[in-house]
């Protein structure tokens, strides 16, 4: 059913090759580097598209979006899945990127599978409190500040780890691992150090035991700089303008 020679489909051929051979230039399993597709640019056309094209990891940046988008094209995926079409991924998982106010957390739980953007005690203790409501456990990310930019999302460098030690102990949030973003003109220097910074943060929870098993996930990369952080260690990378263009005019029809 997919249009194989789409624009969309190349695109994301190439995305996927891209992480292969940064894995593979780095020693690494080219399976252990997940692609989440970021959508907040994307139609909804465009997005079951790339289900259709096996996507099963989607990121948004706005809880309102990806709450509509889980309900809509949940089903849509699902009823696919079910019926054994073929290139369909056997479970689809929604990834809230974007920054988090502790307002909006009841409504994204339920749609969730796992939030990157965990940066504050307040924020995982909410969290906390909604899961056990509904009787989840909510798997997260720390986010880090690793490029040290004001106006970014993330805990300080500094406090990574007494943070993420005080919320690996709360009952029903599951800490997964770490997230940071590169500065967007960054060299290609800075963007590594910003990479490695996370890596090193990963190793220290590692050494000292925090979230045990549970650790094991380094969310860096997109469209621009994946290669960077998979050589770093990248476990995540989340990529959107690389995959469906780079905004809603260029997409829409
Ligand atoms: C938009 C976004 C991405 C994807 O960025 P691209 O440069 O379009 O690949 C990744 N992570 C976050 C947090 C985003 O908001």
């Amino acid at each position: 059913m997919a249009a194989t020679s789409s624009l969309l489909a190349d695109r994301l051929s190439a995305v996927r090759q891209r992480i292969a051979d940064a894995a593979t230039a780095a020693g690494r399993d080219p399976n252990a580097v997940r692609l989440v597709a970021v959508t907040k640019y994307a139609a909804p056309e465009q997005i079951r598209e790339a289900l259709a094209l096996g996507v099963g990891d989607v990121g948004e940046n706005r809880v309102q979006q990806l709450v509509q988008r889980a309900a809509q094209l949940g089903e849509f995926h699902q009823r696919r899945a079910a019926a054994g079409e073929d290139g369909y991924a056997s479970k689809l998982n929604w990834h809230m990127v974007g920054r988090l106010q502790r307002s909006n957390v009841k409504q994204l739980l339920p749609h969730c599978d796992l939030i990157h953007s965990v940066d504050s005690l307040r924020l995982a203790e909410e969290i906390d409190a909604q899961a056990e409501k509904i009787g989840k456990v909510q798997n997260i990310l720390l986010q880090v500040n690793c490029s040290e930019e004001d106006q970014k999302g993330g805990v300080a460098v500094g406090a990574a780890v007494p943070l993420a030690e005080s919320i690996a102990s709360i009952p029903h949030v599951r800490l997964l691992g770490l997230m940071t973003m590169a500065k967007l003109d960054a060299s290609a220097d800075e963007t590594r150090t910003t990479f490695r910074r996370l890596r090193e943060i990963f190793e220290e929870m590692k050494f000292e035991g925090i979230a045990g098993d549970n650790l094991r996930h380094l969310s860096m990369g997109m469209s621009n700089d994946l290669e960077h952080a998979i050589a770093e260690g990248s476990t995540m990378v989340r990529v959107g303008s690389d995959i469906f263009g780079s905004d809603s005019e260029e997409n829409a029809e």
